[in-house]
């Protein structure tokens, strides 16, 4: 057993509906034991389709930048901790792709969880472009430091997604070997930052997992769990991700 918990996330993005929340809870609770951290993370709507008592935890997607008030269409972490939230994913590719969220918006949304008692997963990862011209390393030192350069204690309460975006929703997975080469070089760079958040912080692998490639890619020695997009909107394929987990 790993000294670091595993944590199984699944992230549904804009997918999902109250069945899918019911079938989910289901057959996630017939297992009831798992040796990982079960996480969902479905659209805000659907939290309280999941009953208080479960075998696993709630996240959400995003959340807000701000505390409360004149902020149209936006959810707070404080509200987000009263809906049974304990995670929530931040800095998501498609987030800062597709709504422009830059290092600054991530930091400040990251606080704002942290606040409200609510363990930030912030993702980084680098395009194909970058990884074609071998800048990965480079790439994912400078998203590492733009956090912890603006919040040096964040990382400390967070937990690091490593996803390739070239591997997001593509069916193309980092190998195994290529996926622990970039978690141990994140882990060496924390290290640097600071030595016994290195040891504990949590770092999971995001990029076209499923049930066929999730036992060898969380059995590296420096992959703790992974995020699941795709494959979690299937309950028997998202537990057997979960039950790839070796003690
Ligand atoms: C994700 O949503 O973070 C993700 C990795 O998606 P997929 O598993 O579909 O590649």
């Amino acid at each position: 057993m790993k000294s670091r918990p595993y944590l199984i996330a699944a992230n549904w993005k804009l997918n999902g509906s109250t069945e899918l929340a019911h079938s989910m809870h289901h057959a996630l609770a017939a297992v009831d034991v798992f040796s990982a951290e079960i996480l969902i993370c479905p659209p805000v709507l659907f939290l309280h389709q999941f009953p208080k008592l479960r075998p696993y935890q709630l996240g959400a997607q995003t959340v807000s930048d701000q505390a409360q008030g004149a902020f149209t269409g936006e959810v707070s972490a404080r509200m987000l901790a009263d809906a049974g939230v304990s995670y929530v994913i931040i800095g998501h590719s498609e987030r800062r792709a597709l709504y422009h969220e830059d290092a600054a918006l991530i930091i400040k949304k990251a606080t704002q969880a942290v606040l409200a008692k609510i363990t930030p997963i912030i993702c980084f990862g680098e395009t194909l472009a970058e990884k074609k011209q071998e800048k990965t390393f480079e790439v994912i030192a400078n998203q590492l430091d733009a956090v912890y350069a603006a919040q040096p204690e964040l990382l400390l309460h967070s937990v690091i997604a490593y996803e390739p975006i070239w591997a997001i929703g593509t069916g193309e997975t980092a190998t195994p070997a290529q996926a622990q080469a970039v978690h141990a070089f994140i882990r060496q760079h924390v290290a640097k930052l600071n030595a016994d958040v290195a040891k504990t912080i949590r770092i999971i692998y995001g990029g076209s997992v499923n049930a066929s490639n999730s036992a060898e890619l969380f059995s590296q020695p420096d992959i703790d769990g992974g995020l699941v997009g795709g494959a979690s909107l299937k309950p028997d394929e998202f537990i057997s991700i979960c039950q790839s987990v070796r003690d």
